[in-house]
């Protein structure tokens, strides 16, 4: 993610091998739940792990071939519903974009806490949803999903505290 601000995000690129580890972990998860990391699927998760935080739809297509082929939408979106499900990979709502999940934190809830000045994304382990799913469940609802998306300043971003 490019940004103008001058602060270091606290979020950085992971190296090859730790996207490799990392794909390893997404492939054996998907494998385990009965489904199948296609291609599309495969390449789509590679990105948003190299990319080390959040990928809006449109750079995913631009960048789904590595030779400057522009990809169909559709495989780019279908391929992005798929991981969703399996909760590798979550959408951003505010800032319109997707990111893949921590492997060590697949299956648990998570928080993700965005800054506002250099767009950094990090995800911490949310401790609130349990309160909510038995408020939820209370009333009869099942939830799927739940993404918590915060705004604020990173630390790196924060003015110098006295
Ligand atoms: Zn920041
Ligand atoms: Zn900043």
């Amino acid at each position: 993610m490019t940004s103008a601000c001058p602060h270091h995000p606290e979020t950085g690129r992971p190296t090859a091998a730790q996207i490799e580890r990392m794909m390893d972990a997404a492939a054996a998860r998907v494998t385990g739940g009965g489904g199948r990391l296609t291609r599309p699927r495969r390449r789509v998760l590679e990105l948003l792990l190299a990319a080390g935080g959040p990928v809006g739809a449109y750079d995913l297509v631009a960048s789904f071939h590595p030779d400057r082929r522009v990809a169909k939408p559709a495989t780019v979106y279908r391929a992005l519903h798929f991981l969703q499900t399996t909760g590798l990979v979550q959408r951003l709502a505010t800032v319109k974009a997707y990111v893949a999940c921590k492997p060590e934190r697949l299956g648990s809830p998570a928080a993700f806490l965005l800054c506002d000045c250099c767009g950094a994304c990090r995800e911490i382990s949310s401790p609130g949803t349990a309160s909510l799913k038995a408020a939820a469940t209370a009333t009869g609802y099942a939830i799927e999903r739940v993404t918590v998306e915060a705004q604020g300043l990173c630390a790196a971003c924060r003015p110098e505290r006295p």
